[in-house]
């Protein structure tokens, strides 16, 4: 879209919120719905090719409008987070549609919220386990044991969410190219099961903050399985690469862990905040959050997610309109061709670097990240 483009869309879309407002008397209050209702109305996959503006507005009379803001907040961010995941190539556990119901993704507002529902929910599963195995135990005995893993390259948010959580963190050592790996992290939690501490959570980096390196999932995963971690995998900033076939291998290993998050927000043209988040199984994110008070019932409880649960604020907005739009006026191919653009400037800047005698480029440029120093200072 250039801008005279834009202007008409922008132009078009307030025409649409002034035309609501005109005929809003002779609009149903409460929408005559089945939960369910829009998968009927639109695919099963993120488009291909880019669509035209004005299919997209005209999609909100079609799909949007009858079931105004519930049902089809929640049906809608279901959806384009199935289309979003299915362009991951995530497994199936994943997905609403694949998963029988089990798992399945929700948007956050960022990696951190991501981060930190996911420890609170191994953190519900730990204290549930000890207590079954021992109901003599209190939640302050096994709490202030508990320990959470991730590694030193990790962003400081994992260790901000082990502190919200009430949790001790240990921080793995990485290897010389700042990868932590199964054998670093299996070491670490030996030691502390020797101590009697009880590990229950490990986040890995799929792209740090510091340099984009990419933390072994392949080791990683059996010795969270080992030891009955709840594996989480942020890949705030890289994930988004992985909707590119080239990149995908770097995901290997995605199919041990219990969640997985990135933010469109940061690399795939969404505006901020839609940070998307899968999980295996929402059941346990709804254990650790769950409050049901009379005014929040409803009569279509059960029947879809009650995404309230899923999440630390009750009150929620409606992003995937804006996931929805991106992932179809761009098209999945767009998305594609954006990300490899801006990997190969990154990989010209390099270039450009290398060529200067003052300058040298200290670890491998990975993904639109390239770290580099001057000489002269070390
Ligand atoms: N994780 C990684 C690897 C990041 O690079 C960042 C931010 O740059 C975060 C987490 C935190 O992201 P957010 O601001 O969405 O919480």
């Amino acid at each position: 879209m250039d801008s005279e483009q834009f202007k008409a869309a922008a132009r078009d879309m307030v025409d649409y919120v002034a035309g609501y407002l005109d005929t809003i008397e002779s609009r149903r209050v409460v929408p005559d719905l089945q939960p369910g209702y829009i998968k009927e109305l639109i695919p099963d996959h993120a488009p291909e090719d880019a669509e035209p503006w004005s299919a997209v507005l005209g999609d909100l009379d079609r799909v949007i409008m009858p079931g105004k803001s519930s049902p089809a907040c929640t049906e809608l961010e279901m959806v384009t987070l199935d289309w979003l995941g299915k362009l991951l190539e995530l497994p199936d556990e994943f997905l609403f549609s694949a998963s029988g119901g089990k798992g399945g993704g929700v948007i956050q507002g960022t990696a951190s919220e991501a981060t930190l529902v996911s420890m609170l929910a191994a953190k519900t599963r730990m204290v549930k386990r000890k207590k079954s195995e021992n109901p003599d135990l209190t939640d302050i005995d096994i709490i202030g044991k508990l320990v959470a893993y991730c590694s030193e390259n990790a962003h400081c948010s994992v260790e901000r969410a082990g502190m919200i959580a009430g949790v001790k963190m240990r921080l793995v050592p990485s290897d010389d190219e700042f990868r932590m790996h199964g054998s670093s992290l299996d070491e670490a939690v030996k030691e502390d099961l020797a101590k009697g501490l009880i590990p229950f959570h490990v986040s890995a980096t799929l792209g740090t903050t510091d340099c984009c390196s990419f933390d072994d999932l392949l080791s990683i995963g059996p010795v969270a399985q080992k030891h009955e971690l709840y594996m989480h995998i942020d890949a705030a900033y890289a994930g988004a690469a992985f909707i590119c076939p080239e990149y995908r291998h770097l995901l290997n290993g995605v199919e041990f862990a219990d969640s997985f998050n990135f933010n469109p927000h940061k690399w795939m043209l969404v505006t901020f905040d839609c940070s998307a988040l899968w999980l295996k199984n929402s059941s346990e994110i709804v254990d650790a959050f769950n409050v049901d008070p009379i005014y929040l019932k409803h009569d279509q409880q059960g029947l879809v997610p009650d995404y309230r649960h899923w999440q630390i604020p009750l009150g929620r907005r409606f992003r995937s309109l804006k996931l929805w739009f991106v992932l179809r006026l761009y098209g999945a191919k767009q998305i594609r061709a954006h990300l490899r653009k801006q990997i190969a400037l990154a990989e010209r800047f390099a270039q450009h670097v290398k060529s200067d005698a003052r300058f040298d480029i200290p670890v491998k440029n990975h993904m639109g990240l390239v770290c580099f120093r001057l000489k002269e200072l070390y």
